[in-house]
């Protein structure tokens, strides 16, 4: 008789969500988690942070821009930096607690320590060796390094450092243009330091529907945020009082020199498999450090799967859930699944970007006959009032079954609104379906509904 039919290596999105999922199902599970809190990257120093952040500075940025607009008069608040990080912290111990609360509602054992798979069926925690007929590997990432830059998550930090920094500072380099560079930019661009973004490639957030990461940077530049594209940054050094930055631009080769209090190193992140004893094992590995799954999550070692962050895909809290509770049905002799063509991907900057589906260059590429309906939020009477109008909805749908394909939002409440495409993307709806749906007004989905009609006879109020 095996300890627990389940053990899960990692308490993040995939993994609580598949040991607590596996035990609804009947299983008795476990869960290894070396951190001293529940909830992995995305609660401790990833999504639920970074969001706190970016509330506090938006409610900031509304009293500075728009309160006066309003007839709402009086003396500016101040940023109290210490408050916000313990309002931060508060928010980050709530939800981590809260995972804590459902284990123990749910039966789930939690194995505190850093776990490693001896052999197949064994997860050794600490000194002790623990039985199981399943094992999850929900290991996560960590940020990818860049050469010539040296982390000392002070001065030259990863995203970790940048959410819990000893003060705001003056002026920020940020280094890729990828959605938590550009999130933590904003954070720090609202809080008064002068952003600048580097970025390798010669457009900013990679494989985003082109016009869109156009529109996007406009508004960001708008906002102050400055841009240097198609530049490998060469190396950082820290300095008195910052750091400096060597970057190359690519279209002549020459170098220059940028000067920064922090440096923001944002280059994307790295599957985290270290201790596990996988190479011991025999478990592959993709080229990329990814462990190698079936169609089923389990790896090339019978008993053993993996998930989220530490398997190909996008790097998402969602992503990572999904296939949690999609791995925790097969092992629990069901049938999981992941409709991995509709993974809506966020990124919660004002205003927010939101997007699932085909870009326009895939379909493109694919030789796929769209018909783009698109609408602005300058027709939609809510954005106005809220002075959030910049930005449209853009729908793609096939141009001779009017079958959804797509969809890529910038403006208002945008991570909320690509909802409503992803479930009619998993209804197999066609733009009329979606233009025939009454809306409330007035809300901003009104303007995913006129990029609907936009498919078709055209929208009412554009
Ligand atoms: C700043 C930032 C902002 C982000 N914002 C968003 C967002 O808004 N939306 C979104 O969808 N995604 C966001 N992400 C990405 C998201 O956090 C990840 O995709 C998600 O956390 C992956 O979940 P996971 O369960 O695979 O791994 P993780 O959340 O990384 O969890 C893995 C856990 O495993 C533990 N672990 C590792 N090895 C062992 C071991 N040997 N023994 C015991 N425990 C171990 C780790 O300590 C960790 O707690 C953000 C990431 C960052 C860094």
């Amino acid at each position: 008789m095996a300890d627990f039919d389940l053990i899960v290596i990692g308490a993040g999105p995939g993994g609580y969500v598949c040991a607590i999922h596996a035990a609804q199902l009947g299983l008795k599970v476990a869960c290894v988690e070396g951190r001293e809190t529940l909830g992995g990257t995305c609660l401790n120093v990833g999504c639920i942070p970074s969001k706190a952040l970016l509330n506090a500075t938006h409610q900031l940025h509304e009293v500075h821009e728009n309160f006066e607009k309003m007839g709402l008069m009086g003396a500016h608040p101040t940023v109290d930096w210490d408050k916000m990080q313990a309002y931060k912290q508060d928010v980050v111990n709530g939800n981590t607690k809260g995972i804590e609360f459902l284990f123990k509602k749910n039966k789930v054992t939690w194995l505190k320590g850093w776990g490693s798979i001896p052999e197949a069926g064994k997860v050794k925690v600490g000194d002790e060796v623990h039985t199981a007929k399943n094992i999850v590997i929900a290991t996560g990432s960590e940020a990818a390094s860049l050469p010539g830059v040296e982390v000392d998550e002070e001065v030259i930090v990863t995203s970790t450092g940048a959410l819990a920094l000893g003060k705001v500072p003056k002026s920020v380099v940020v280094i890729g243009a990828g959605v938590i560079g550009l999130e933590m930019g904003s954070v720090y661009k609202r809080l008064g330091a002068e952003v600048t973004v580097v970025e390798y490639l010669d457009a900013i957030t990679p494989g985003m529907d082109a016009e869109v990461a156009k529109s996007f940077q406009k508004i960001l530049t708008k906002q102050g945020f400055k841009f240097i594209l198609g530049a490998a940054v060469q190396k950082a050094e820290k300095g008195k009082g910052g750091a400096t930055v060597t970057y190359k631009l690519k279209k002549d080769d020459s170098e220059h020199t940028l000067e920064a209090e922090v440096v923001l190193v944002a280059t994307g992140r790295k599957p985290f498999t270290d201790g596990l004893g996988l190479a011991e094992l025999g478990v592959e590995l993709e080229k990329r450090g990814q462990v190698k799954i079936d169609g089923h999550w389990a790896t090339n070692v019978k008993g053993i799967y993996a998930i989220g962050d530490a398997v190909v895909g996008p790097m998402l809290a969602h992503k990572a859930e999904d296939e949690g509770m999609a791995v925790a049905e097969v092992i629990a002799g069901k049938h999981g699944h992941v409709n991995y063509g509709v993974i809506p991907g966020v990124i919660y900057t004002t205003p927010e970007v939101a997007s699932v589906g085909q870009t326009e260059e895939q379909l493109k590429e694919a030789g796929v006959a769209y018909k783009v309906g698109k609408f602005p939020f300058m027709g939609n009477a809510r954005a106005k009032a809220v002075f959030q109008a910049e930005g449209f909805v853009k729908l793609l749908a096939d141009k001779e079954t009017d079958r959804v394909l797509g969809c890529h939002i910038i403006g208002p409440g945008a991570g909320d609104l690509i909802h409503e495409i992803c479930v009619a993307m998993e209804f197999g709806a066609s733009a009329q379906d979606v233009a025939l749906t009454c809306h409330a007004h007035p809300t901003y989905s009104e303007a995913v509904r006129e990029a609907a009609l936009a498919c078709g006879d055209g929208a009412i109020h554009a």
